[in-house]
């Protein structure tokens, strides 16, 4: 049993290897395989993971009624709650398929239901994509105000949480409602903010979508050569990438356009290429518009037998689609839980911007702590540096009073240079972060031992005065004297000299550390290894 599993485990691997490598029909006939030998022990998971890659090879392939099966029996598997989020996902694949295979009634109670479950399972990201989908089925009915509105909404619901995908995507809807709504110029300017998203992000899908709406809107503008241009590469970005429904719009468009020019091969071949694909994918719709296309091709080629033919095969198609598209009948109902689903939906992602603008804000006060403590710390002893005696010292001075003295120790290490010259820079700064770690030591959790420039040091002490200050500089000499310093000095004696100053009233900042200093002087010239008030 356990090795069945991990065969299995292999042969998922194995599939995936033959979709990424573009070999979907491999993959389907492994797939098959399985499905009569393996497939009786796998759990459900891997049930739901092989379902999803047959999904995918057949998306690969443009078998959309088989597709539907697959989505279908994963979407029976993913009923228990342990599989939500893949419920999700092939909710939203089944919605967008059946969407282009013309069902737009089902398709909309679909997307509905990613947008519940999306809000549900906190996939905002998700219950956005399926609500501005839904505004695309408004167009497929003719309501391009109602769709150029809801996109909108969706924009300004989201725009500041929506990922880039999600941008890009709302923005193709956008660029293509105001096509529609025969605002061309419009649709160029949301093109070009969307295109270097979709460029950085090597979204091509989206890249292929942009190239149609651009091309629509430019023949609008009759710059027919332009938009021929991009339909070409609006064909081959979609063809390269597996996107179908892409390629053959493009194609259906590219051969309108060719029709304008009165290239009436080019035309031909274009809207029999995108046909033909139409046909292998059963897209309806989009088999019926290319046959009307190439009907008005051959009526222009002087071709009337095959014109009528093209035209019988559109009237064919219409009375078949006359039944998957009646979306006019369910308006009231749909509209009404839409805008319900819309009310919980603005809902939920203004919590989101909160939760993510409090974080930020956090992030913020935490990164400003950092620097703070970064600009007031002394990188080498990880002690404070001067701009700490700067910022904190004043204010120090201005509370003493006989109560509340204040103290300051000023610290230089006895012939520290000799150490620099008889081991090495480095070995000195290992000096240096021991003294550090003695300082910190020696003083109260209150207290603040400062690098105040190369090896000296100073310490603020409050509460003490002049004599309890100078104990706590003579425990400091004493254990400098008897550390153990590191080896690279080679077991060298260490002294330091302090000199000791207590806060008068009148003292500013600088008095008070002059006074130390001077002491400090006094205890070097004396002989050094002392400590002098
Ligand atoms: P004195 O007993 O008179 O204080 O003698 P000294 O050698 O300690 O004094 P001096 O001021 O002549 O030399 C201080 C030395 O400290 C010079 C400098 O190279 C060294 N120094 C300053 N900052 C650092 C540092 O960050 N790392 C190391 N390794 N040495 C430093
Ligand atoms: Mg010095
Ligand atoms: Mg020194």
């Amino acid at each position: 049993m356990n090795s069945s599993l991990s065969i299995f485990t292999e042969q998922l691997q194995d599939i995936t290897a033959y979709l990424a490598g573009n070999s979907p029909l491999q993959a389907l006939a492994l797939i098959h395989e399985i499905s009569s030998s393996t497939y009786q022990f796998a759990t459900p998971k891997q049930r739901i993971a092989l379902l999803l890659l047959k999904a995918q090879a057949e998306t690969q392939l443009g078998q959309g009624h088989a597709l539907v099966t697959t989505l279908n029996e994963a979407l029976n598997l993913s009923q228990d709650s342990e599989f939500a989020l893949e419920r999700l996902h092939i909710l939203h694949q089944l919605a967008d398929q059946i969407y282009t295979l013309g069902d737009y009634r089902q398709s909309i109670q679909l997307w509905m239901h990613c947008i519940e479950l999306g809000l549900e399972l906190g996939e905002i990201s998700s219950a956005i994509l399926a609500f501005i989908s839904i505004g695309g089925i408004f167009n497929a009915a003719n309501e391009h105000g109602r769709a150029f509105k809801l996109h909108q909404q969706a924009f300004s619901y989201c725009s500041n949480i929506a990922t880039p995908k999600i941008y890009c995507i709302i923005r193709l809807y956008l660029a293509a409602d105001a096509m529609w709504l025969k605002r061309p110029s419009d649709t160029l300017s949301l093109l070009d903010d969307a295109d270097p998203i979709i460029a950085q992000n090597q979204f091509y899908h989206e890249q292929a979508e942009s190239h149609l709406w651009r091309a629509q809107a430019l023949l609008q503008l009759q710059q027919i050569s332009a938009a021929i241009s991009h339909l070409e590469q609006g064909v081959q970005c979609a063809q390269a990438h597996h996107h179908y429904w892409a390629q053959i719009k493009c194609g259906h468009q590219l051969g309108l356009a060719y029709l304008q020019q009165a290239r009436y091969f080019d035309a031909e071949q274009a809207l029999l290429e995108a046909q033909a694909i139409a046909m292998d994918n059963e897209f309806t719709q989009l088999l019926r518009d290319c046959w009307l296309a190439l009907s008005q091709v051959y009526e222009h080629m002087g071709q009337a037998q095959q014109a009528l033919f093209a035209l019988q095969s559109a009237h064919g198609l219409e009375h078949h689609l006359a039944k998957s598209a009646p979306i006019l009948e369910l308006e009231p109902r749909i509209l009404k839980r839409l805008a319900q689903l819309e009310t919980r939906f603005s809902l939920e992602i203004s919590r989101q911007e909160n939760r993510q603008l409090l974080a930020a804000q956090a992030q913020q006060i935490q990164k400003l702590k950092q620097l703070r403590t970064e600009v007031e710390q002394d990188p080498l002893t990880k002690l404070a540096n001067r701009r700490w005696i700067d910022a904190h010292l004043p204010q120090q001075l201005l509370k003493i009073n006989d109560a509340e003295p204040l103290s300051i120790l000023l610290l230089d290490l006895d012939h520290f240079k000799q150490i620099n010259d008889d081991f090495s820079h480095l070995a000195g700064d290992e000096v240096l972060r021991d003294l550090g770690l003695i300082l910190q030591h020696a003083c109260r959790e209150m207290d603040t031992p400062v690098r105040y420039g190369g090896e000296e040091f100073l310490i603020a002490l409050t509460g003490l005065n002049l004599f309890s200050a100078a104990k706590v500089a003579e425990r400091i000499r004493t254990q400098v004297l008897a550390h153990k310093w590191p080896t690279s000095i080679g077991g060298r004696i260490l002294t330091i000299s302090i000199g000791v100053a207590q806060a008068q009233a009148a003292d500013s900042l600088n008095s008070l550390i002059q006074r130390a200093d001077q002491a400090l002087y006094r205890a070097k010239s004396l002989g050094r290894n002392r400590v002098e008030l």
